[in-house]
Protein backbone atom coordinates (compact mmCIF):
# COMPACT_ATOMS: atom_id res chain seq x y z
CA UNK A 1 0.00 0.00 0.00
CA UNK A 2 2.85 2.26 1.47
CA UNK A 3 4.57 1.58 -1.95
CA UNK A 4 1.87 1.55 -4.22
CA UNK A 5 1.67 5.60 -3.19
CA UNK A 6 5.27 5.92 -3.42
CA UNK A 7 5.32 4.62 -7.09
CA UNK A 8 2.07 6.75 -8.18
CA UNK A 9 3.59 9.78 -6.25
CA UNK A 10 6.72 9.78 -8.16
CA UNK A 11 4.88 8.95 -10.98
CA UNK A 12 3.28 12.48 -10.64
CA UNK A 13 6.26 14.40 -9.89
CA UNK A 14 7.77 13.29 -13.85
CA UNK A 15 5.17 14.12 -14.94
CA UNK A 16 4.57 17.29 -13.12
CA UNK A 17 8.40 18.30 -13.98
CA UNK A 18 7.58 17.08 -17.65
CA UNK A 19 4.53 19.31 -18.17
CA UNK A 20 6.94 22.34 -16.26
CA UNK A 21 9.50 21.80 -18.94
CA UNK A 22 6.95 21.72 -21.73
CA UNK A 23 5.49 24.98 -20.68
CA UNK A 24 8.86 26.81 -20.54
CA UNK A 25 9.50 25.76 -24.12
CA UNK A 26 6.54 26.69 -25.48
CA UNK A 27 6.87 29.96 -23.67
CA UNK A 28 10.58 30.46 -24.82
CA UNK A 29 9.13 29.31 -28.40
CA UNK A 30 6.70 32.33 -28.18
CA UNK A 31 8.85 35.30 -26.93
CA UNK A 32 11.50 33.79 -29.44
CA UNK A 33 8.82 34.53 -32.32
CA UNK A 34 6.54 36.85 -31.19
CA UNK A 35 6.21 39.61 -29.19
CA UNK A 36 3.32 41.92 -27.29
CA UNK A 37 2.97 44.65 -29.76
CA UNK A 38 0.32 47.24 -29.76
CA UNK A 39 -1.89 48.46 -32.70
CA UNK A 40 -1.88 52.14 -32.93
CA UNK A 41 -5.27 54.13 -34.23
CA UNK A 42 -5.93 57.95 -34.42
CA UNK A 43 -9.41 58.65 -35.08
CA UNK A 44 -10.00 55.39 -36.47
CA UNK A 45 -7.14 55.11 -38.90
CA UNK A 46 -4.28 53.06 -38.38
CA UNK A 47 -0.93 54.46 -37.89
CA UNK A 48 1.29 52.17 -36.85
CA UNK A 49 2.42 49.45 -33.93
CA UNK A 50 4.32 49.69 -30.75
CA UNK A 51 6.17 47.53 -27.76
CA UNK A 52 6.42 50.03 -25.47
CA UNK A 53 2.84 51.62 -24.97
CA UNK A 54 3.99 53.25 -21.90
CA UNK A 55 6.70 54.77 -22.83
CA UNK A 56 4.90 56.16 -25.82
CA UNK A 57 1.60 56.92 -24.01
CA UNK A 58 3.74 59.06 -21.27
CA UNK A 59 6.17 60.79 -24.06
CA UNK A 60 2.90 61.84 -26.27
CA UNK A 61 0.92 63.02 -22.97
CA UNK A 62 4.59 64.97 -21.56
CA UNK A 63 4.59 66.99 -25.10
CA UNK A 64 0.73 67.42 -25.14
CA UNK A 65 0.89 69.21 -21.59
CA UNK A 66 4.61 70.87 -21.81
CA UNK A 67 5.50 71.38 -25.38
CA UNK A 68 9.13 70.57 -26.62
CA UNK A 69 10.78 72.24 -23.76
CA UNK A 70 11.70 75.20 -26.27
CA UNK A 71 9.06 77.17 -28.00
CA UNK A 72 5.69 74.59 -28.20
CA UNK A 73 4.49 75.70 -25.17
CA UNK A 74 1.84 73.26 -25.04
CA UNK A 75 -0.45 71.18 -27.73
CA UNK A 76 -4.31 71.21 -27.94
CA UNK A 77 -5.52 67.73 -29.31
CA UNK A 78 -8.87 66.29 -30.48
CA UNK A 79 -7.98 62.96 -29.97
CA UNK A 80 -5.22 60.62 -28.55
CA UNK A 81 -4.04 57.08 -29.66
CA UNK A 82 -5.83 54.19 -28.73
CA UNK A 83 -3.90 51.67 -27.95
CA UNK A 84 -4.72 47.37 -29.17
CA UNK A 85 -2.76 44.48 -27.72
CA UNK A 86 -2.02 42.28 -30.56
CA UNK A 87 0.65 39.65 -31.21
CA UNK A 88 2.90 40.26 -34.15
CA UNK A 89 5.72 38.19 -35.51
CA UNK A 90 9.12 39.49 -34.63
CA UNK A 91 10.36 41.13 -37.57
CA UNK A 92 7.12 43.44 -37.78
CA UNK A 93 8.91 46.99 -37.08
CA UNK A 94 7.33 49.16 -34.76
CA UNK A 95 7.25 52.81 -35.31
CA UNK A 96 7.08 54.63 -32.06
CA UNK A 97 8.76 57.82 -33.94
CA UNK A 98 6.22 57.84 -36.42
CA UNK A 99 3.08 57.74 -34.38
CA UNK A 100 4.34 60.59 -32.60
CA UNK A 101 5.29 63.10 -35.07
CA UNK A 102 1.83 62.17 -36.79
CA UNK A 103 -0.12 62.93 -33.29
CA UNK A 104 1.95 65.98 -33.43
CA UNK A 105 1.42 67.20 -36.57
CA UNK A 106 -2.22 66.30 -35.93
CA UNK A 107 -2.45 69.00 -32.56
CA UNK A 108 -2.62 72.72 -32.05
CA UNK A 109 0.51 73.66 -30.90
CA UNK A 110 0.81 76.94 -28.64
CA UNK A 111 4.46 78.94 -28.69
CA UNK A 112 5.37 80.46 -26.33
CA UNK A 113 7.38 83.70 -26.53
CA UNK A 114 8.58 87.09 -25.37
CA UNK A 115 7.42 90.24 -26.78
CA UNK A 116 9.15 93.25 -25.99
CA UNK A 117 7.45 96.90 -26.39
CA UNK A 118 7.81 100.33 -26.33
CA UNK A 119 5.00 102.62 -26.07
CA UNK A 120 2.62 99.35 -26.03
CA UNK A 121 3.95 99.10 -29.63
CA UNK A 122 5.32 95.14 -30.14
CA UNK A 123 9.26 95.84 -31.39
CA UNK A 124 10.91 92.72 -30.83
CA UNK A 125 10.17 89.07 -30.47
CA UNK A 126 12.47 86.58 -28.63
CA UNK A 127 12.27 83.03 -27.31
CA UNK A 128 13.07 83.83 -23.86
CA UNK A 129 12.16 85.43 -20.88
CA UNK A 130 16.17 85.82 -20.13
CA UNK A 131 16.65 86.80 -23.53
CA UNK A 132 14.08 89.63 -23.03
CA UNK A 133 16.03 90.85 -19.89
CA UNK A 134 19.29 90.60 -20.99
CA UNK A 135 17.53 93.55 -23.88
CA UNK A 136 16.26 95.52 -21.10
CA UNK A 137 19.05 95.69 -19.51
CA UNK A 138 21.54 96.36 -22.08
CA UNK A 139 19.42 99.71 -23.01
CA UNK A 140 19.81 100.37 -19.63
CA UNK A 141 23.35 100.28 -19.51
CA UNK A 142 23.49 102.76 -22.84
CA UNK A 143 21.25 104.86 -20.91
CA UNK A 144 18.49 104.39 -23.49
CA UNK A 145 15.88 106.96 -22.98
CA UNK A 146 12.31 106.11 -22.72
CA UNK A 147 12.82 103.43 -20.46
CA UNK A 148 9.49 103.34 -18.40
CA UNK A 149 7.49 102.77 -21.48
CA UNK A 150 9.27 99.24 -21.95
CA UNK A 151 7.30 96.11 -21.27
CA UNK A 152 7.75 92.85 -21.91
CA UNK A 153 5.23 90.43 -22.06
CA UNK A 154 4.86 86.42 -22.40
CA UNK A 155 2.51 85.30 -25.51
CA UNK A 156 1.07 82.66 -26.29
CA UNK A 157 -0.31 82.13 -29.38
CA UNK A 158 -0.76 79.49 -32.32
CA UNK A 159 2.04 81.12 -34.48
CA UNK A 160 5.31 82.05 -33.84
CA UNK A 161 6.66 84.36 -34.14
CA UNK A 162 10.22 85.18 -36.00
CA UNK A 163 12.62 86.03 -33.40
CA UNK A 164 14.97 89.18 -33.56
CA UNK A 165 18.37 88.90 -32.16
CA UNK A 166 19.43 90.24 -28.89
CA UNK A 167 21.34 92.88 -30.87
CA UNK A 168 18.75 94.19 -32.98
CA UNK A 169 16.53 94.52 -30.23
CA UNK A 170 18.79 96.80 -28.67
CA UNK A 171 18.78 98.83 -31.89
CA UNK A 172 15.15 98.89 -32.36
CA UNK A 173 14.41 99.78 -28.86
CA UNK A 174 17.19 102.50 -28.23
CA UNK A 175 16.19 105.98 -27.87
CA UNK A 176 19.02 108.31 -27.51
CA UNK A 177 19.25 110.15 -23.54
CA UNK A 178 18.47 113.51 -23.62
CA UNK A 179 21.88 115.25 -22.54
CA UNK A 180 22.43 118.34 -20.82
CA UNK A 181 26.28 118.84 -20.73
CA UNK A 182 28.18 121.72 -20.04
CA UNK A 183 27.71 123.82 -23.71
CA UNK A 184 24.26 123.95 -22.73
CA UNK A 185 24.49 126.13 -20.00
CA UNK A 186 19.80 126.06 -19.98
CA UNK A 187 18.50 125.25 -16.38
CA UNK A 188 14.77 123.81 -15.27
CA UNK A 189 13.36 123.53 -12.08
CA UNK A 190 14.51 125.17 -8.51
CA UNK A 191 16.86 124.00 -6.28
CA UNK A 192 17.67 125.80 -2.90
CA UNK A 193 21.31 126.21 -2.69
CA UNK A 194 21.51 127.45 0.98
CA UNK A 195 24.56 126.60 3.36
CA UNK A 196 22.62 125.37 6.18
CA UNK A 197 23.62 122.81 7.44
CA UNK A 198 22.91 120.19 10.31
CA UNK A 199 25.20 117.48 11.94
CA UNK A 200 22.00 115.91 13.60
CA UNK A 201 21.33 112.11 12.38
CA UNK A 202 17.74 112.38 11.44
CA UNK A 203 15.61 109.53 10.43
CA UNK A 204 14.96 110.10 6.87
CA UNK A 205 12.60 107.19 5.96
CA UNK A 206 14.00 106.10 2.64
CA UNK A 207 17.11 103.99 2.39
CA UNK A 208 20.04 105.36 0.01
CA UNK A 209 22.21 103.64 -2.06
CA UNK A 210 25.73 104.77 -3.44
CA UNK A 211 25.15 106.52 -6.80
CA UNK A 212 28.65 105.79 -7.47
CA UNK A 213 31.61 103.52 -5.86
CA UNK A 214 34.48 105.62 -5.76
CA UNK A 215 36.76 107.17 -3.27
CA UNK A 216 35.92 110.04 -0.84
CA UNK A 217 37.94 113.03 -1.11
CA UNK A 218 36.11 115.39 1.30
CA UNK A 219 33.91 114.99 3.91
CA UNK A 220 30.67 116.85 5.24
CA UNK A 221 31.08 120.04 7.29
CA UNK A 222 34.58 120.31 6.38
CA UNK A 223 36.17 123.58 5.60
CA UNK A 224 38.39 124.08 2.54
CA UNK A 225 40.19 127.36 1.20
CA UNK A 226 38.25 126.70 -2.40
CA UNK A 227 34.77 127.02 -0.13
CA UNK A 228 33.82 130.13 2.14
CA UNK A 229 31.21 127.80 3.97
CA UNK A 230 31.07 124.37 5.69
CA UNK A 231 30.91 122.00 2.59
CA UNK A 232 27.43 120.74 2.18
CA UNK A 233 27.76 117.52 0.64
CA UNK A 234 30.01 114.23 0.51
CA UNK A 235 32.99 114.33 -2.32
CA UNK A 236 33.54 111.10 -3.80
CA UNK A 237 36.00 110.34 -6.83
CA UNK A 238 35.55 108.98 -10.00
CA UNK A 239 36.98 108.78 -13.45
CA UNK A 240 35.19 111.54 -15.81
CA UNK A 241 31.91 109.82 -17.27
CA UNK A 242 30.89 106.92 -14.56
CA UNK A 243 27.47 106.45 -14.53
CA UNK A 244 25.68 108.23 -11.47
CA UNK A 245 22.80 105.74 -10.07
CA UNK A 246 19.81 107.58 -8.01
CA UNK A 247 20.13 107.18 -4.50
CA UNK A 248 16.49 106.39 -4.37
CA UNK A 249 13.11 106.40 -6.59
CA UNK A 250 11.97 109.96 -6.64
CA UNK A 251 11.06 112.88 -9.16
CA UNK A 252 13.65 115.12 -10.73
CA UNK A 253 13.27 118.69 -10.04
CA UNK A 254 16.13 120.49 -10.87
CA UNK A 255 18.77 119.63 -14.09
CA UNK A 256 21.24 122.09 -15.48
CA UNK A 257 23.84 124.78 -14.64
CA UNK A 258 24.23 125.71 -11.63
CA UNK A 259 26.61 128.52 -10.32
CA UNK A 260 29.80 126.34 -8.58
CA UNK A 261 27.89 123.36 -8.86
CA UNK A 262 28.44 122.90 -12.14
CA UNK A 263 25.71 120.59 -13.90
CA UNK A 264 23.50 119.32 -11.23
CA UNK A 265 20.45 117.24 -11.07
CA UNK A 266 17.80 116.79 -7.91
CA UNK A 267 16.03 114.53 -7.04
CA UNK A 268 13.21 114.86 -4.96
CA UNK A 269 11.88 111.88 -2.91
CA UNK A 270 9.17 111.57 -0.07
CA UNK A 271 9.04 113.35 3.09
CA UNK A 272 10.49 116.19 2.00
CA UNK A 273 14.03 114.46 1.31
CA UNK A 274 16.24 115.21 -1.46
CA UNK A 275 19.59 114.54 -3.44
CA UNK A 276 21.90 116.44 -4.94
CA UNK A 277 24.27 115.49 -7.82
CA UNK A 278 27.12 118.08 -8.61
CA UNK A 279 29.51 118.71 -10.96
CA UNK A 280 28.15 116.15 -13.80
CA UNK A 281 29.98 116.01 -16.86
CA UNK A 282 26.22 114.58 -18.28
CA UNK A 283 22.83 114.77 -17.01
CA UNK A 284 20.23 112.19 -18.26
CA UNK A 285 17.03 113.05 -16.65
CA UNK A 286 14.82 116.02 -17.16
CA UNK A 287 12.80 117.91 -14.45
CA UNK A 288 9.66 116.36 -14.50
CA UNK A 289 10.65 112.50 -14.99
CA UNK A 290 10.07 109.69 -12.45
CA UNK A 291 13.12 107.69 -11.83
CA UNK A 292 13.83 104.64 -9.97
CA UNK A 293 16.56 103.68 -7.22
CA UNK A 294 19.28 102.75 -9.46
CA UNK A 295 18.32 104.47 -12.53
CA UNK A 296 21.62 105.76 -14.00
CA UNK A 297 20.38 109.69 -14.05
CA UNK A 298 23.99 111.38 -14.82
CA UNK A 299 27.95 111.18 -15.25
CA UNK A 300 30.36 112.05 -13.38
CA UNK A 301 32.32 115.46 -14.48
CA UNK A 302 34.10 118.65 -13.17
CA UNK A 303 31.94 121.51 -14.54
CA UNK A 304 31.58 124.43 -12.16
CA UNK A 305 34.04 125.01 -8.88
CA UNK A 306 35.98 121.69 -8.96
CA UNK A 307 39.56 120.64 -9.29
CA UNK A 308 38.68 116.62 -10.68
CA UNK A 309 36.16 114.65 -11.62
CA UNK A 310 33.67 113.95 -8.63
CA UNK A 311 30.65 113.80 -7.45
CA UNK A 312 29.65 116.20 -4.85
CA UNK A 313 26.39 114.39 -3.24
CA UNK A 314 23.44 116.15 -0.84
CA UNK A 315 21.42 114.88 0.87
CA UNK A 316 18.48 117.46 2.45
CA UNK A 317 15.37 117.86 4.51
CA UNK A 318 13.51 120.67 3.79
CA UNK A 319 16.28 122.72 2.05
CA UNK A 320 18.96 121.70 5.10
CA UNK A 321 22.21 119.31 4.44
CA UNK A 322 22.94 116.80 6.55
CA UNK A 323 25.71 114.25 6.68
CA UNK A 324 25.43 111.94 3.36
CA UNK A 325 27.24 109.18 5.68
CA UNK A 326 24.87 109.19 7.75
CA UNK A 327 22.35 107.35 5.27
CA UNK A 328 25.16 105.80 2.80
CA UNK A 329 29.16 105.33 2.14
ZN1 LIG B 1 31.62 118.85 -2.66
Amino acid sequence: MFKKILIHTRKSIKFITLLVIAVFLIIGIVAYFFKPTYKVTLGGEEIGYTANKVELQTKISDYIENGDGQNVAFVQVNELPEYQLCLLKKDIVTNDEEIFEKVKSLGTSYYRYYAISKNQEEKAYVSSFNEAEQVVNTLKEKNSAGMDTIAISEKYETESKEFTTTENAVSLLYQAPVYVTSSNTKSTGTVNTATTISRTKVDIGISLIKPISGIITSRFSESSRIRSSRHTGLDIAASAGTPIKAAASGTVTFAGRKGSYGNMLVITHSNGVQTYYAHCSKLYASVGKTVSQGDIVAAVGTTGNSTGPHLHLEVRVNGVAYNPQNYVY
